[in-house]
């Protein structure tokens, strides 16, 4: 089945038990055995559920993965992930990541005894020279949040194999409608569902997908030793998002690509950042290796931080939200919103200044959302 079937249909037939057409929501906590020692594949709704199977399935099929495991959100999923580690080992992660994934690491996972480099990879080189005896992980984030930086994966896979690193890519700004990391060679996806994959601000998830049977059992197990996993609740609105996540992409990428176009040529914007323009550094990688280029745009505004709050207040169709992927557009200002945890000095050393903004591209006709911007930009 090709990729808009499977967005439908992947997570299987009917209800076997009632013929449902929709999996219905388990909303239970255990399951009654059969006979003493013979359950019916399901036992305890932390270690499965059939609604997030449901889910997982589908998640797994998208991303031509072995197995999809659904958590209760992103951060869930990425802390379950990188307890695949232990004390002593050591990650090189990109530079730009999301900034609760920046916590995670830098705030917590280090007092653990795992170490951390950040570091810009879009050279070979970089990446080499921060390799040591102890690293275990690359951790990649394409395209990068709020830059929209893009990673080689064809050159990222090709390093990991050579040192033995595992790779994990967070595909939530692509989705596997426009990547799919796992063709590329890498071991590990790992999504926010909250984001596109949901798709309608309803909801905060999860998901992981593993190349590998080893990597899906050990990836289970954490999960259940844990207790990070989805609400039967969260993971069917997750399914039933998930269905029109193709059409949706491909709307929404239409409408970002008009977007940045018309902040490009505008005279009080400094700097677009958007993949699918072709002074976007990383423009020839992204269209080799992606097949879209998302719906996420960001822009430099000139005039300092008055001229970005005057624009934050001024746009009406663009809501002032955390948050992405969803159908309604959404601006926000990472230097004190979604990047408020990273320092200034270490934001302002990877770029993401006090006069980014970032967009989230919604589904709302494009000549709506650019006559909002051209007011917001107006008299800022
Ligand atoms: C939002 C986000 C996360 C975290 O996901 P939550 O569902 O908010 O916990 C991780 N990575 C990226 C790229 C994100 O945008």
């Amino acid at each position: 089945m090709r990729f808009e079937t499977l967005a439908i249909h992947a997570a299987g037939g009917p209800d076997s038990a009632t013929g449902a057409l929709i999996p219905p929501i388990y909303q239970t906590s255990t399951f009654v055995f059969e006979d003493v020692g013979r359950t019916r594949g399901y036992d305890y709704s932390r270690t499965s559920n059939p609604t997030r199977s449901a889910l997982e399935k589908t998640v797994a099929a998208l991303e031509g993965g072995k197995a999809g495991f659904a958590f209760a959100t992103g951060m869930a999923a990425e802390a379950t992930v990188i307890c695949l580690l232990g004390q002593g080992d050591h990650v090189i992660c990109g530079d730009d990541v999301y900034g609760g994934t920046y916590r995670l690491f830098q705030s917590v996972m280090t007092g653990f005894g795992l170490e951390f480099s950040f570091l810009r990879m879009d050279e070979r080189r970089r990446i080499e020279d921060a390799i040591r005896p102890s690293t275990k992980m690359l951790w990649i984030e394409t395209p990068s949040n709020p830059l929209l930086n893009i990673v080689d994966l064809e050159m990222a896979v090709g390093i990991a194999r050579k040192h033995g690193l595992m790779t994990v890519v967070d595909n939530t700004f692509a989705t596997p409608c426009f990547l799919r990391p796992i063709e590329y060679g890498v071991d590990v996806v790992v999504h926010s569902t909250t984001k596109y994959l949901n798709g309608h601000c309803d909801v905060v998830g999860g998901a992981v997908v593993t190349s590998s049977d080893e990597l899906a059992s050990r990836v289970q197990f954490l999960l259940n030793t844990m207790g990070t996993c989805a609400s039967p609740f969260d993971c069917w609105l997750v399914l039933r998002g998930i269905k029109t996540l193709p059409i949706r992409m491909k709307q929404q990428e239409e409408n970002a690509t008009a977007v940045a176009t018309y902040l490009n040529d505008h005279p009080k914007v400094r700097r677009v950042f958007y993949p699918g323009l072709e002074s976007h550094p990383g423009h020839d990688i992204a269209r080799r290796q992606m097949k879209g280029f998302g719906a996420m745009v960001s822009f430099e505004i000139k005039g300092g931080s008055e001229s970005v709050c005057s624009f934050l207040r001024k746009v009406k169709v663009f809501a002032l939200a955390e948050s992405l992927g969803g159908v309604d557009s959404l601006v926000e200002h990472p230097a004190t919103m979604s990047h408020a945890s990273m320092p200034e000095s270490i934001r302002n050393g990877v770029g993401i200044t006090g006069e980014l903004i970032r967009l989230s591209v919604g589904l709302e006709n494009v000549d709506d959302l650019v006559e909002d911007l051209e007011q917001a930009l107006g008299d800022v």
